[in-house]
Parts: C-alpha cells; structure tokens; sequence
C-alpha cells in the first residue's frame, strides 16, 4: 500500500479526529468492537481468528505536530502449544502508542505529493490524512510483541512421548516396556564400565599415594 493511499472512513480499523480538533491538549477516549482482519498475530503460531471480535480503548490527544494515540486492544488468541501441539487459547491484551503526524498539507486537507529526498526519513512515521489515522499497522505491531513466540498450554507441560508421541500430561506414568528392558540392558553397561573406571582410578591413585610417600 503507498504510504498516501486514500483511507475510506467506512473501514472500522479507520478513526476520525475531526471532533478531536487541533487544539493541543485536547483529549479524546473512544472504544471500539471491530472484527479481527486477517492474519492478525503470529502466522503459523498463535493469532487472533480472523472475525474475532477484538476491543479497542483508544485515547487520542492533539499535540503540537499530530496527534498522539494511546491504546489498548484485547481479543482471544488461539494457537497450539509447541511442545504437546494441543490447541490452546490466550487472553491478549496489547498495549501501543503511536503518534500520527499533520502531513504536509494545503489548506483544505489534502496532502501534497511527498518529495523523494523525505522519502526515507518518513518511512517510519505515521501520518494523518484529511484527519483521518488507520490503526491497523499499529495494532498489528502491538498484537505480534504481546504474542509469545513458544506458546506452551501449561508452564511445565512435559511434551510428547518421543517413542510414542502420546501427550505425557494425560498420562504421566507413561512409559513403554521394550524400552525399559533396553534401559535396564544400558544400565547394566553403564554399571560395569563404571566397575572398571573405579577399578582403574584406585589403581592410579595407589600409583600417585606411592610417588608421594617417595
Ligand atoms: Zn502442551
Ligand atoms: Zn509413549
């Protein structure tokens, strides 16, 4: 999308700061049901559905190059936990902050056609256009940082079986039998190697205890 194109007023993630004014200092708080758009969250890990109602607090204050908008969204976020893949939901609160600039703009509002050499100091700014901001990069932002990257559905969830892949937190005496004997084979190895390493160590201690009686 070109960082000018046209915000239709009738797109909920749109707001309107006419009433708003520009007198600095001028507050304003305003909430908001909207219908979550596509692909909000963390794609292929945890996201909030597309249609889910997300709650927007918005407060919007006019400063002196713009106007600062202050927020919070919630929604309910669904995803699988990355160690059992057990589908999990999340209360998602996310908080942003975002000032949105006065354009460089003629008398009626419109905004005038962006010089190329501002072109790369402005491409981190938001700005308003005909007084109006569009939330959603905003809120996308902010929905990705409260997100957990390693989504888990307990703290300790203890995973998968490895041999078996049976989730082991419905099952903690979980266990199989070959695998036990073979244990059992291993740990029996393992006890006579330590045999002969405790064997080889006495044996070089009595070799160090002679050198230190010379
Ligand atoms: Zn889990
Ligand atoms: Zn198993």
């Amino acid at each position: 999308m070109a960082p000018h194109a046209r915000l239709d007023h009738r797109n909920p993630l749109v707001f309107d700061t006419h009433e708003l004014g520009r007198r600095p200092g001028a507050l304003q708080r305003l909430t908001r049901e909207i219908s979550a758009p596509r692909d909000l969250g963390i794609q292929g890990v945890i996201g909030v559905p597309e249609g889910n109602p997300v709650e927007l607090e918005l407060r919007l204050e006019s400063v002196m190059e713009g106007v600062l908008v202050t927020g919070t969204a919630r929604a309910t976020a669904e995803g699988e936990c990355v160690r059992c893949l057990e589908p999990l939901e999340l209360e998602l609160e996310a908080d942003f902050q975002e000032m949105f600039s006065y354009p460089d703009a003629d008398d009626r509002g419109r905004v005038k056609a962006e010089p190329a050499d501002d072109a790369e100091e402005d491409e981190d700014r938001l700005f308003l256009e005909d007084g109006l901001f569009d939330l959603e990069p905003v809120l996308r932002d902010a929905v990705v940082l409260a997100l957990p990257m390693q989504p888990v559905c307990q703290e300790d969830c203890p995973g998968l079986c490895s041999q078996c892949g049976a989730r082991l937190a419905d099952d903690p005496d979980h266990h199989h039998d070959a695998v036990d004997i073979r244990w059992a084979a291993l740990q029996g190895l393992a006890g006579s190697l330590e045999d002969g390493e405790k064997d080889e160590m006495s044996g070089a201690e009595a070799g160090v205890d002679e050198k230190q009686e010379k």
